[in-house]
């Protein structure tokens, strides 16, 4: 191998895919409640998606920043639209990139809007925010931050609870980080009137909301924002995993016009033909939205998850999440490894979150027969769990 030893990878390879099913180098076919953590919205070879990938390939793949970009544009555009409200959108290529912009909006905010300059970010515990050394930092778990790579960055701390973020905003502080369902963290969702009353105190502040919808976001809850489930404007929200249908891309959206040419930049990013693939992909996940579709398959989707409680309530404790970003929280002492290694035996993909959640984010478009048969084969491999 002449890869970096950075992930530890089951011995499987997948060739090709159609709608929520994978297939292996031998032909075998896999049901997929992963979607790729989140990213494959729309599942493999989605038409919409692939035609406009083609259309866009066949014509140019990318150009410099420095010259515009129209599917770019447009994409920025359609954001705003599906958001509600006016945004100014920075692209860039994955959701730590994302963070990285929020950060550094952030601070020039704060160094422009206050006396003293503010700069500190204050995220949750359980989060996660990317694996960049800022992201890192903000990243609210004391296991991403290994004395290995120190010295880390300034301008960080986190808190367990919104009470305690509150009660620990100081003279420094810019803003908040939350990701309003922690994707990671064992799919944990903030209680809604937490939520509003940080929003609230943040906005009498005048200091920063940021929504890390980077996993949470474009539809995978069942609104494009999570942020509008919450009934909140955030400041800022990124957003990454879903968005480009599969083709890397993340968004730092912002509801002030804060940067100026010099202050960030990328080279790949809001390229032709990831906003091409983004803009296909969030048309058709709305058109998905607004026919009903996608609450019918989220409701049927949880409903089988409710069984699987009820079925085996020695394995697990209970089902959380909200929409399509799903967790089955187990029981102590049942091993996750080994049900997601059974699981993946039987062909069905499962994600783990945190230490003790299975994780369900399975194309947003799944249809009835392969969640039917997801299920099954999901049942047989937890029956072959011996407890
Ligand atoms: C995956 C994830 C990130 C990091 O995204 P990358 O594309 O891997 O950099 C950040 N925040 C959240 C909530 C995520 O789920």
């Amino acid at each position: 191998m002449y890869l970096m030893n950075t992930y530890a990878r089951a011995n499987i390879s997948f060739k090709s895919g159609c709608g929520a099913t994978l297939f292996d180098d031998k032909g075998r076919d896999y049901i997929d409640f992963a979607a790729g953590i989140g990213v494959n919205a729309l599942g493999y070879g989605h038409k919409k998606v692939v035609a406009a990938i083609k259309e866009q390939a066949e014509n140019l793949i990318h150009t410099s920043n420095i010259y515009r970009i129209k599917p770019q544009e447009k994409l920025a555009k359609e954001i705003s639209r599906q958001l509600g409200y006016k945004t100014y959108t920075f692209f860039c290529n994955s959701g730590a990139e994302a963070n990285e912009c929020a950060i550094k909006l952030a601070r020039k905010y704060g160094a422009q809007n206050f006396k003293e300059k503010k700069y500190e970010i204050i995220s949750l515990g359980n989060s996660f925010h990317g694996r960049t050394l800022a992201t890192l930092q903000a990243t609210g778990q004391d296991k991403f931050h290994p004395e290995i790579f120190a010295p880390y960055m300034d301008g960080f701390k986190f808190f367990n609870t919104i009470d305690d973020v509150l009660a620990n905003i100081d003279d420094k502080t810019v803003g908040v980080m939350i990701e309003l369902v922690q994707g990671e963290g064992g799919i944990k969702a903030f209680e809604k009137e937490a939520v509003k009353k940080l929003a609230k105190t943040l906005k009498e502040r005048k200091l920063l909301l940021i929504t890390d919808e980077v996993q949470c976001g474009v539809y995978r809850t069942g609104e494009f924002a999570t942020s509008r489930i919450y009934g909140i404007k955030p400041d800022i929200i990124t957003f990454a995993k879903g968005l480009g249908g599969g083709v890397g891309i993340g968004a730092c959206v912002s509801r002030k016009s804060i940067f100026e040419p010099g202050d960030h930049g990328s080279t790949f990013g809001g390229n032709f033909l990831a906003t091409s693939s983004g803009l296909a992909t969030i048309k058709e996940l709305k058109r998905l939205k607004n026919n009903g579709k996608l609450d019918e398959i989220s409701a049927k989707f949880n409903a089988y998850l409710d069984d699987l409680v009820k079925k085996f309530p020695k394995i697990f404790e209970q089902k959380q999440g909200i929409g399509v970003m799903l967790g089955l929280v187990l029981h102590d002492g049942i091993k996750l490894p080994e049900i997601i290694s059974l699981a993946l035996k039987n062909r069905v993909l499962v994600l783990r979150s945190g230490a003790k959640t299975l994780r369900f984010l399975p194309p947003l478009n799944i249809s009835k027969k392969e969640m039917k048969e997801g299920f099954a084969r999901l049942n047989k491999a937890l029956s072959e769990y011996e407890i």
